[in-house]
């Protein structure tokens, strides 16, 4: 950085996440380039006060407003604004004195937050792929019309994102999203019926939030990349394919009109795509270990399996339909996947009360915010009734 530049100063949103504290690992070894400015938590007030105490933010929030007094008195001795509730999100969110919000809660709860730095023509570096899949079309309209940046996080958009960086008069004739297959990759409906929480959170290749890691092991993780690819990128459905690529080395693809393919490429690790998106349009140093081609003699392709895993197969349906139906799958699979969690349905259920849910819902062509919301109550409550929540 330019001596005399100001640092970036960052908001992270879902700060005490699997993306929020490796964020908070990059701001760290970076202390030149990024000062923290707010920091948000939904339950783990300790770990909220831990990381206000190493950064001082100049604000805090916590979702349980349970937890309110008690963040409020651990951070007494600092000048640290500590705010509670969901509202609140909104109005940190609305704060001028960030530069770049790191949008790392997990789900639909994302996406007001979002909306909002988005809405002021903040950087967004988007971790919460939701927010797009629930409410693309706005969330990128108001992007265009703010001019506000939003750089992906998420590797595979990130690695396109990284192909693409050049590129701004080639069109792209389609993107390669890859899948590493997660945990079950090969197996069929016999063996998945009985697959239990603790083995479906085992992801072999990336350590992540409960949510997204189940989500990665019933395929609708790449479903809900699928769409996300579509708002960030501008394509139509038939230009996002999906390869199965076990070994994560290749992040994802951008195919050209002259038939030529760019790859990105590395070890997994979610803090290169973070690091990317908050040094953006510096690449920084680092010391991360390096991918030594050798020790991966056999970089492997294959289709995925829509059959067994039917997750993607409802996703494309959604990402071809468009309207409220991705709103309404992201929904139904939030609830299906929090009961699977807490061991209420079984694995295959996931599918079944996501399908069951889209066949239900009334078909909305072009939803206003208020009608995505409204969507996303009507299949949740739908859902749940399905699971006898
Ligand atoms: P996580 O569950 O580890 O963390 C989620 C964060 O959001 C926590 O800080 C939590 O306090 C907060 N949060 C949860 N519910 C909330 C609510 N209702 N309101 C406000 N805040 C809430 O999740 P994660 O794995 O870090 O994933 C975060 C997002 O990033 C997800 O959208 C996920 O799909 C995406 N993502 C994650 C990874 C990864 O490697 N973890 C990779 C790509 C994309
Ligand atoms: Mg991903």
């Amino acid at each position: 950085m330019a001596e005399g530049q100001a640092k970036k100063r960052i908001a992270i949103f879902g700060s005490t996440g699997s993306i929020g504290t490796q964020a908070l690992d990059v701001i760290r070894t970076n202390p030149d380039l990024f000062e923290v400015e707010i920091l948000t938590a939904q339950t783990k007030d300790e770990l909220l006060v831990e990381q206000a105490l190493e950064f001082n933010p100049n604000a805090v929030v916590i979702g349980d407003e349970k937890k309110y007094e008690k963040v409020k008195a651990a951070l007494a001795s600092r000048d640290i604004k500590v705010f509670a509730g969901e509202a609140a999100l909104e109005e940190t969110a609305d704060f001028d004195t960030y530069d770049i919000m790191l949008a790392a809660i997990v789900g639909f709860a994302g996406l007001k937050p979002t909306l909002k730095a988005v809405a002021k023509g903040k950087m967004v570096a988007l971790a919460n792929k939701e927010t797009l899949v629930v409410a693309g079309d706005i969330v990128m309209k108001t992007a265009l019309d703010m001019r506000a940046p939003i750089i992906p996080v998420d590797s595979e958009h990130s690695a396109i994102f990284q192909c693409l960086v050049g590129e701004a008069r080639n069109p792209i004739e389609k993107v390669i999203l890859t899948a590493s297959g997660g945990p079950f990759l090969g197996k069929k409906p016999n063996f998945l019926v009985n697959v239990k929480r603790d083995h479906a959170l085992q992801h072999p290749n990336w350590s992540m939030g409960a949510k997204i890691t189940i989500d990665s092991a019933t395929l609708m993780n790449k479903g809900l990349e699928m769409i996300e690819a579509k708002w960030l990128f501008n394509l139509r459905p038939e230009q996002v394919e999906v390869v199965i690529h076990p070994q994560s080395i290749i992040h994802s693809m951008v195919q050209f009109e002259d038939g030529s393919i760019k790859a990105q490429m590395g070890l997994p690790d979610m803090k290169l795509p973070i690091q990317y998106a908050l040094g953006f349009p510096q690449r920084l140093k680092n010391d991360y270990p390096r991918l030594n081609f050798r020790k991966y003699p056999n970089l492997s392709f294959e289709e995925p399996d829509l059959k067994t895993f039917r997750n993607l197969t409802l996703a494309m349906d959604a990402l071809v339909k468009g309207g409220n139906t991705a709103c309404v799958l992201n929904a139904a699979n939030e609830i299906a996947v929090w009961a699977f969690l807490k061991n209420r349905i079984g694995f295959l259920d996931i599918t079944a009360v996501v399908e069951k849910t889209m066949e239900r819902i009334t078909f909305i062509e072009k939803p206003t915010l208020q009608e995505y919301f409204e969507s996303d109550g009507e299949a949740r409550n739908y859902a749940a009734s399905l699971m006898k929540l």
